[in-house]
């Protein structure tokens, strides 16, 4: 049976990529750091039905001996390094914390697999956001990097790390750089899930509008569950390379805000509002990836279209709101659909 180790598993890729995992018969480790909210921990892993098919072991990322310690005793033979501070317009009010577990974490990881297990695979969570300003109009691994924010320059020391080893060490270190996906299971400070968590709320009379920054940018999104594939196709191939993985569509936030809202039947314009408060330092105005490489040497596409993600966003934020309400009112008597 084979094994793997997950950083970041109780995050959205993370629970993802378990239950892949766990349905191709490995044994899956993950490292669970310590938490006061011990309760909602694993929250993802249990709505994908696999939290109890998991082994969690204690440790942080940015601690090299709990990490060389768990690398020691499960002796993986594919490590999948996703946690990070991942959230980029944080990373402007935590740039020493971003720095330290997205950038530097990494190379912890690395080194825990260099002293401790080094015939293991290795996955790098890269990012499309290491483009950043753009330098071509549609990105290849071929394209210069220009990263536009404290998240985005940790990522691609860890990405440029992560070639390092390679090249130094001869480890098996591959990188994959995955533009947005998302899911049900997205964190719900990221603009798609804000979206569809807003139509869900105003749609079941919970709010009246929803507040968002730019709406002009424009990302290439497809799901996280075609995205995990990817990352597990690249650690089966003879050699350790890296990978852009893409839809190759690019959609702007309005775009979306009009497809989500539509879902319900209502205008996006009526309910939803900017504030200049949510705009960014530097923004990263367009992403829009050729993952050409990824198909022909992985055989890898997406399966599902964006207008299915968001479909499937809206109603589990839909169900999530009713299942909410059917507890605090039994009854439901004073909560009205927006539209009713
Ligand atoms: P999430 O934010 O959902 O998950 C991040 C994970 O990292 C969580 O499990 C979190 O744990 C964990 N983590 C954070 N800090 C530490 C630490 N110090 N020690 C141990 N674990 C830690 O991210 P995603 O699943 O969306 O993304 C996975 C990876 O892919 C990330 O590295 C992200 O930057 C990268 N990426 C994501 C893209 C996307 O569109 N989703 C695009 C490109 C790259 P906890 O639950 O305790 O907070
Ligand atoms: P990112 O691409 O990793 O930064 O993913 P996000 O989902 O956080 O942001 C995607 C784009 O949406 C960025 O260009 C943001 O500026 C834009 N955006 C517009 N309004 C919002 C908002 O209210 N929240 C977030 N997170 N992003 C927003």
């Amino acid at each position: 049976m084979p094994t793997a180790l997950i950083t970041g598993i109780t995050g959205q890729d993370g629970a993802y990529l378990s239950k892949f995992l766990l349905q191709r018969g490995y044994a899956v480790h993950g490292l669970l750091r310590r938490s006061a909210s011990a309760d909602v921990i694993g929250e993802r892993l249990r709505w994908l039905g696999v939290l109890d098919r998991v082994t969690l072991h204690d440790g942080d990322l940015v601690d090299l001996s709990s990490v060389l310690r768990i690398v020691q005793a499960v002796q993986p033979d594919e490590v999948y390094n996703l946690a990070a501070q991942s959230f980029v317009h944080a990373s402007w009010q935590q740039p020493l914390l971003t720095g330290t577990v997205t950038g530097l974490g990494n190379v912890i990881m690395l080194e825990a697999v260099r002293i401790a297990r080094p015939q293991a695979r290795f996955y790098q969570a890269s990012s499309s956001e290491m483009f950043g300003k753009i330098q071509q109009s549609v990105q290849t691994e071929r394209t210069p990097f220009y990263p536009r924010s404290p998240y985005a320059v940790a990522k691609l020391y860890a990405h440029w790390m992560t070639v390092n080893y390679r090249e130094s060490f001869g480890l098996y270190t591959s990188s994959g750089i995955l533009f947005n996906h998302e899911s049900p299971l997205r964190g719900i400070e990221f603009v798609t899930r804000k979206i569809t968590d807003g139509v869900a709320r105003i749609k079941l009379g919970l709010a009246r509008e929803l507040t968002l920054g730019n709406l002009e940018a424009k990302r290439d999104w497809g799901h996280a569950a075609d995205y995990v594939r990817a990352m597990w196709l690249m650690l089966q191939q003879d050699q350790p390379d890296d990978y852009v993985v893409a839809t190759g569509r690019s959609t702007s936030i309005a775009e979306f805000c009009a497809m989500a809202f539509g879902q319900v039947g209502l205008d996006w314009r009526e309910y939803v509002r900017t504030d200049a408060g949510l705009l960014r330092p530097a923004e990263v105005q367009v992403l829009h990836g050729d993952a050409s490489k990824a198909r022909e040497r992985l055989g890898w596409a997406p399966s599902m279209t964006l207008e299915e993600m968001v479909a499937e966003m809206v109603d589990a934020d839909l169900a999530r709101h009713r299942a909410r309400i059917s507890v605090v009112q039994p009854t439901g008597a004073s909560l009205r659909p927006a539209q009713a």
